[in-house]
């Protein structure tokens, strides 16, 4: 600007146009820890990017934003969505998403609902709130183009789970800013992998940011035959899963190594499935899923699950970190050939994390020790640490912003994007960032 340093009125448009180009962010959740995303961007309007909760162990909420004009949803995982009803206690901002993300998170916030009440845990909100939520819930396609007050919003496909997405929010000077939510890059057996938005400001996901993960179809292989040796040694295959995501991928892959003929799918695996499979055209497999469900057993009541119990048996069944559900029920009477396989992250504090580390787990109140052996296969659904690395370089952002991830991932992206040249940030919950 030197050439216009004499010039009063060029001066002051350079601040004007200087002090509309700056773009605030506001973490109220979500920063430096996994859980409660919470992101809220201010450019003359307030877009909320996603509000989840943290269920593990006690619940932990977001900060409260002052004020709210849109919230955007990522997808229907509740650490993403599970905290949105309480922001309609308030205020009615409109709320844009997709629609698995809509029809899925009712499911998971309903279901929230009503196991805390059973804990006698208060949430900070209730049915009604969630009902006002979905009232104002507009549900939208990728790549269709949302205007809201002189800002373009899109959502585009994330490659996590169905109808998960990645925001992009396009300003009036043409500033891109764009919010992963959880994404994975390579496809999964049911998804695409995520489309590349190309942006100024990248908001990433960091879960696995200092990790890489082992070769996906090396890993299916050895899970399948994992799985036979148990069933033809006449034990039982017990596969926790989380109801949204992991449910459905893994019925698509015991479908399509043929393993459907004594396959049970039970709790609110079940129901996530039906619900996934009513929006085909968020898969990339549809028929895959919904040969898999007509295939299998349904589990629909309580005394029927003595059926599922047979050497030879896989049964598919929430909850993923054995929190609650089904899977409680099934754990304590298998036979002593059987194996427990998990399919993903155990969080601190939960049944899981306590069988990975052999400590006796937590059923009705009740510490007991489950003799059964278990396997780990993190069939994950988020990107690894090349795959993050390989995002950013290719959305080409000048600025990245490294979110949902614990402290020492996060700041571990932040360094190595530093060392590539990016202006780079690693949050924490209720810090403030001015972008330029
Ligand atoms: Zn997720
Ligand atoms: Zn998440």
């Amino acid at each position: 600007m030197a050439t216009h340093s004499h010039d009063g009125s060029c001066f002051y448009l350079f601040l004007l146009k200087y002090l509309c180009d700056t773009l605030e962010l506001r973490f109220l959740g979500g920063a430096g820890e996994v859980g409660r995303s919470a992101i809220l961007l201010k450019d003359e309007v307030n877009i909320l990017m996603d509000y989840g909760i943290k269920l593990e162990g006690k619940a932990q909420f977001p900060l409260l934003p002052k004020k709210v004009d849109a919230l955007v949803l990522s997808h229907a995982h509740l650490d993403h969505s599970g905290y949105a009803p309480a922001l309609y206690k308030r205020g009615m901002p409109m709320a844009f998403g997709t629609e698995p993300t809509y029809k899925l998170a009712e499911l998971l916030i309903e279901d929230s609902i009503k196991v805390n009440m059973k804990k006698h845990e208060r949430l900070g909100f209730g049915k009604k709130d969630m009902r006002t939520f979905l009232n104002s819930y507009s549900m939208r396609s990728y790549g269709e183009g949302i205007d809201f007050r002189e800002h373009t919003i899109t959502l585009h496909n994330a490659g996590h789970i169905a109808g998960s997405a990645i925001t992009l929010i396009e300003n009036k000077e043409g500033r891109r800013v764009a919010y992963t939510g959880d994404f994975k890059l390579s496809k999964q057996t049911l998804h695409h992998g995520a489309e590349i938005i190309d942006c100024d400001v990248l908001i990433t996901e960091s879960t696995y940011a200092t990790r890489e993960h082992p070769d996906r179809d090396a890993l299916i292989a050895q899970f399948i035959n994992n799985i036979k040796e148990v069933t033809e040694n006449g034990g039982t295959a017990l596969i926790p899963v989380f109801a949204v995501g992991r449910a459905q991928e893994v019925l698509a892959i015991l479908n399509k190594h043929g393993l459907m003929d004594h396959t049970y799918i039970d709790g609110m695996a079940l129901k996530a499935t039906n619900i996934v499979m009513s929006t085909p055209e968020f898969l990339n497999n549809p028929k895959l899923l919904s040969d898999a469900v007509s295939k299998a057993q349904k589990i629909t009541k309580a005394n029927d699950r003595g059926r599922a119990l047979y050497g030879g048996s896989i049964i598919v069944t929430t909850a993923g970190m054995l929190s609650g559900g089904p899977v409680l029920d099934y754990i304590t009477k298998l036979n002593n050939k059987s194996m427990i396989f998990l399919t993903g992250y155990q969080a601190e504090n939960t049944n899981g994390r306590r069988l990975l580390e052999n400590k006796p787990l937590i059923i009705d109140d009740k510490s007991i020790f489950i003799k059964t052996p278990f396997a780990f296969y993190d069939l994950s659904a988020h990107a690894g640490q090349e795959d993050l690395h390989d995002y950013v370089k290719r959305a080409n952002p000048e600025t990245v912003v490294c979110v949902h991830g614990d402290e020492e991932s996060t700041s571990a992206f932040k360094e190595w994007l530093q060392g590539e040249g990016y202006e780079a940030y690693a949050p924490k919950m209720g810090e403030e960032i001015t972008i330029k």
